[in-house]
């Protein structure tokens, strides 16, 4: 083959086999030689010296020792058992620790051996150890042949099986780069850019993220792939954005002189909070721009979305405007309808309720009327999403907690009138702002970041299941107070079955403890039927019941103002997220609520974590934060329908410093030039059509 591009399929490559191109497309998502090249080390062992125990610490890297290993301890049986032994070299001895391959271990090493020890070191209570070393019989021509770093790559099992394991991957990779010619590397950020960041070049940085001679070469090179990965990502973004603005002409809401200031002015129960008000401004400004607007809106639990929500339909409504207002659940809209009808009584508005459960000949009623127009506000689930739902002349659509929704749901909102209606997406799931700029990087974001005036810190307790004593005296105690109490189950799917019966155990045993009359115990699930729920919840919401025992359908928007204290039965199976959302439904009133976390004795460690950061915070952004490094991006509630974030180098957890850089740097561009025109961005532009596939799975965001 003559010349290898960058965008050469790498079944064109002289030294793969077509089986080793297909499982690396395959396991690997890698098909040309750019992805090749951007298959970066995950790691790297210093193989540029030889440390001693006595001068590691926890924050070196992958690091080399050479020593003697002895002392074998196996502590605890089964699949808790643990391995340690003693590695001592000439000047001091540390401990190395197995989990798993106990067995084999202690069978392969010898005492008597000298051995090279791989590894990272990490603290352990007030001792640095290593855990799962990588063992090599010592000779000094091992040591010789080794220089600098050695990058290491991510393989799997059936790559490994064809010989391309990290070792032949670093080989296939350095083969292709000698027949690279140099000048596909040319250049693609624009000057400035370099300058201002004090970036390497591009050849520079591809050369050095897989064969660096210290840490400052991989760290520049690091740094310059990650900015470069997340400025191409931003770019895109930005630019959608612009098209959009381009493309789609919005309703302007000029007028907000009658319902929306009747309803300032004489029925708002409450002072809006700094925060709500900014929001509304916000809206307000988006709605009388021309544009469509496409706005999240993020707020912690209990933040004051709803009334923000509604205020925000009313400008429509004063336009001659339709409005609509979508929830997950059958609970959470009939509870917007109850809510919002209370709120506007006084005022001349027709609201309806749409869900999977209208009545036949309810639904036709208020299909018809909402061709004709009469009807102002829909309240629903996705039921209104349904093609035989039409409006007359929808002009903004609200949808709640829209991390309940897939992508294609909330999309078919935007095909509710002839132009796109303006869109107002809440959510409840505080994202991380790095987060949120990557992966709704074409939405505009308000935030509500203050909770209404007088709320009460929820105080929240871990407690075992050996405590279940101390908890039901406390619920008795609560209960005579006059408050409200929920008891959680959680139901998973892939457990279903199981945790049905728990909860209906659960569910048995409340109702023994706690027996009417001074008791009066309601369930909902999501098995009952919705009348059934709808009766329970009602039975719960008017105070005729004082314990609630639920799953997770309770979950979002819930709203009982005397409902003081919420338990979460084996809280160790709910995400972070979750715990905070269910932890939500408390704290709502004027009274001190309280959220208990009942788990098993034994939890792993992040389970125990979890448990910690609970305890220690109610600060939604906090939380969700913490859950980004614990999980992942991908793992997060509610961003996994948007489109899997594939980021090659870049960590959203770590790196939002330079996200943040990036984001700055493309948006300067976009406004400059936003199709990407001038002289200096040429290379870029070039660059970008060449690589179509960068923005594959981040175009359609809504
Ligand atoms: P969320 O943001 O979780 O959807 P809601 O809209 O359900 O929160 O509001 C939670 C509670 O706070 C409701 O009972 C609501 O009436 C009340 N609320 C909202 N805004 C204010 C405010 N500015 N002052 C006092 N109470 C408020
Ligand atoms: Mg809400």
């Amino acid at each position: 083959m003559s010349a290898i591009l960058l965008n050469t399929p790498i079944e064109l490559l002289a030294s793969l086999t077509t089986a080793k191109a297909q499982s690396l497309q395959k396991d690997l998502s890698i098909f040309t030689v750019l992805d090749l090249i951007s298959h970066f080390p995950f790691r790297y062992i210093d193989k540029s010296k030889v440390y001693y125990t006595t001068d590691i610490s926890e924050d070196l890297p992958y690091i080399q020792l050479i020593g003697k290993i002895s002392d074998f301890k196996q502590v605890g049986i089964g699949h808790k058992a643990r391995l340690t032994a003693s590695f001592k070299d000439s000047k001091g001895a540390i401990e190395l620790v197995w989990f798993k391959g106990i067995q084999w271990v202690t069978k392969s090493i010898s005492e008597n051996n000298t051995y090279i020890v791989f590894g990272k070191p990490q603290r352990f209570g007030n001792k640095i150890n290593i855990a799962h070393p990588e063992i090599k019989i010592f000779s000094p021509e091992l040591i010789s042949s080794q220089v600098g770093y050695e990058p290491i790559y991510s393989s799997t099992e059936s790559l490994k099986k064809k010989y391309l394991d990290s070792k032949g991957l670093q080989k296939l990779i350095q083969q292709t780069f000698s027949n690279i010619n140099p000048a596909l590397f040319s250049e693609i950020l624009p000057s400035d850019i370099l300058q201002k960041h004090q970036l390497i070049s591009r050849k520079e940085a591809y050369l050095k993220i897989h064969n660096p001679n210290n840490v400052q070469d991989i760290q520049s090179a690091e740094m310059r792939l990650k900015f470069e990965e997340l400025f191409l990502l931003q770019l895109l973004l930005l630019k959608l954005k612009v098209n959009r603005q381009i493309t789609y002409r919005g309703f302007v809401f000029e007028k907000i002189d009658k319902l929306f200031d009747q309803f300032y002015r004489n029925y708002l129960p409450f002072e809006l909070t700094e925060a709500q008000k900014k929001v509304l401004k916000e809206i307000r400004k988006d709605t009388v721009s021309g544009h469509q607007m496409n706005r999240l809106l993020q707020g912690d639990v209990g933040s004051g979305k709803t009334i923000v929500g509604l205020m925000a339909m009313l400008m429509a409504v004063d336009n001659g405007f339709q409005a609509c207002l979508m929830a997950p659940t059958e609970i959470l809209a009939q509870q917007h309808l109850v809510t919002i009808r209370a709120l506007v009584h006084e005022l001349p508005l027709q609201i309806e309720l749409l869900t999977g459960s209208t009545k036949a000949k309810e639904k036709k009623r208020i299909l018809s009327q909402l061709k004709e127009g009469t009807v102002h506000i829909l309240i629903g689930t996705h039921a209104l999403i349904e093609p035989t739902v039409e409006f007359l002349n929808l002009g903004l659509a609200v949808v709640d907690e829209q991390h309940k929704f897939g992508v294609a749901q909330r999309a078919s909102l935007w095909k509710k009138n002839t132009l796109p209606p303006h869109i107002l997406v809440m959510t409840a799931t505080p994202i991380p702002r790095t987060l949120a700029m990557t992966i709704y990087g074409d939405l505009d974001i308000s935030v509500i970041d203050e909770l209404p005036p007088g709320r009460k810190e929820i105080i929240t307790n871990h407690r075992f299941d050996a405590q279940r004593l101390v908890v039901w005296r406390f619920i008795r105690e609560e209960v005579a107070k006059g408050r409200q109490i929920y008891i959680v189950y959680p139901l998973i799917e892939e457990s279903a079955l199981i945790d049905h019966k728990a909860l209906m155990d659960g569910y048995e045993s409340v109702i023994h403890d706690f027996p009417q009359p001074e008791f009066n115990v309601a369930m909902v699930h999501g098995k009952l039927k919705p009348d059934e729920k709808e009766y329970e919840m009602q039975r719960f919401i008017k105070g005729h019941a004082n314990i609630l025992v639920a799953t997770t359908v309770i979950e979002v928007g819930v709203n009982v103002p005397n409902a003081s204290v919420m338990i979460i039965e084996s809280a160790e199976r709910f995400g972070l997220s979750q715990l905070h959302q269910l932890r939500g439904r408390v704290g709502r009133g004027a009274d001190q609520s309280f959220c208990i976390l009942m788990t098993k004795y034994e939890l792993s460690k992040e389970a125990r974590m979890r448990m910690k950061i609970l305890c220690e915070t109610t600060n939604g952004f906090l939380i969700a934060e913490e859950d980004l490094k614990m999980r992942g991006p991908g793992d997060i509630q509610g961003t996994r329908q948007s489109g899997d974030i594939e980021l090659r180098i870049a960590n959203l957890a770590q790196d939002g410093e330079i996200l943040q850089q990036a984001r700055e740097a493309a948006k300067s561009i976009i406004e400059e030039d936003p199709d990407l025109k001038m002289l200096h961005h040429q290379p870029l532009l070039q660059y970008l059509l060449q690589h179509k596939n960068l923005n594959k799975g981040w175009s359609k965001i809504s």
